[in-house]
């Protein structure tokens, strides 16, 4: 059955329009599913009960329910979201004071096989369906029992190999008339696809991307991240560098320590290098140890080590903590997790 979420504003009103409803229905069905954000469709009173029956009969209000949770509500929770043919994600809620995160999965698994990450170790089984990730965002918000003002697109799948759905999701959860979360509050994370970068800067939006480097040499980079073979550095950085210029916006460059492997002095030098012609932020997160790759998160003075080499050359950059470990909050782990057991 179609998901209801998986409708943009424009497509919501020719399917009212084909029920024979004036426009005015359209848009407080839009009210209901993203203002009042209902989740059952009985609670949407000022529909005529025709419209609803129609409604009920072709689509699905249920885009992603709770399957299980972990951790505790004033820290990091990772929820497992049963998506409706009984495929599991993950997805991340973080508190931090007002500010209040969800991480939502783009896809069931993933295909790049990255060293360090759980997720396509997994294997690939599908791609998300734009209400699928809003049912998580949504969810979220469910869970939180309040509203969400910061989405990453951080969890389990790539969002460049999943474009379409990932933007329309995108849009549709930033859409002034519903959810309004600003575009600057959602940021879109790959691992260097260099077309999807490309796409992105034509897209004329203001939402936020990151660039998931971990190494600053390809001969590293290919180890740690093997779409580096097919989009090798000499391509990603001139595009990273075009996306900055042409949109206006700081890139952010994602870059996991990884004790003796990507944590010298000597690769801090080079990363400085590599992004001195990019209007951009570092973001340095120690690993979040995984069963299936066998680094380790750098020694504790590694990291402000590393951030102090990094701004000491003019390079913005931030330590941030790998929050979660202790529940498995690292991409993909919880869902790996579960098929082991
Ligand atoms: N495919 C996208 C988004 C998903 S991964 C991307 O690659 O950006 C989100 C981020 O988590 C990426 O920067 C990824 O490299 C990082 N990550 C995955 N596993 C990790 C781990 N075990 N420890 C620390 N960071 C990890």
């Amino acid at each position: 059955m179609n998901l209801i979420h998986n409708l943009s504003k424009a497509e919501l009103a020719e399917v009212c329009l084909s029920f024979g409803q004036p426009k005015y229905r359209s848009d407080q069905l839009w009210q209901w599913l993203y203002v009042k954000k209902a989740s059952d469709w009985e609670s949407m009173k000022n529909l005529p009960s025709d419209l609803r029956d129609k409604l009920i009969d072709k689509f699905s209000l249920q885009s992603a329910v709770t399957d299980k949770i972990d951790g505790n509500e004033d820290e990091t929770r990772k929820v497992l979201a049963k998506l409706p043919d009984g495929e599991c994600v993950e997805e991340v809620l973080l508190v931090d004071g007002d500010r209040k995160t969800v991480c939502v999965s783009c896809q069931a698994g993933c295909k790049f096989k990255c060293a360090f990450c759980a997720s396509g170790q997994a294997g690939f089984t599908r791609n998300l369906e734009a209400g699928e990730m809003i049912g998580q965002f949504l969810l979220a918000e469910e869970l939180f029992n309040d509203r969400i003002n910061n989405l990453v697109f951080m969890g389990m799948g790539e969002p460049f190999d999943n474009y379409d759905n990932v933007m329309k999701a995108a849009r549709i959860i930033n859409n002034e008339d519903g959810i309004n979360l600003g575009a600057r509050r959602i940021t879109i994370s790959t691992c260097g696809i260099v077309p999807g970068i490309k796409k992105m800067s034509e897209e004329g939006l203001q939402f936020e991307l990151s660039v998931s480097l971990h190494a600053p040499v390809d001969e590293l980079r290919s180890r740690l991240l093997p779409v580096n073979k097919q989009y090798p550095l000499r391509e990603l950085i001139p595009v990273c560098g075009d996306y900055a210029e042409k949109t206006g916006r700081i890139i952010t460059f994602e870059y996991t320590l990884i004790k003796g492997v990507n944590d010298s002095p000597a690769l801090a030098e080079k990363l400085v290098k590599l992004l001195r012609p990019i209007h951009c932020h570092v973001n340095l997160i120690p690993l979040s140890p995984v069963a299936e790759f066998d680094g380790v998160p750098p020694d504790k003075e590694t990291g402000p080590m590393f951030v102090e080499l990094l701004t000491d050359s003019g390079t913005n950059a931030t330590l941030r903590n790998s929050r979660g470990s202790a529940i498995k909050a690292a991409c993909g782990q919880l869902r790996y997790a579960e098929r082991e057991e």
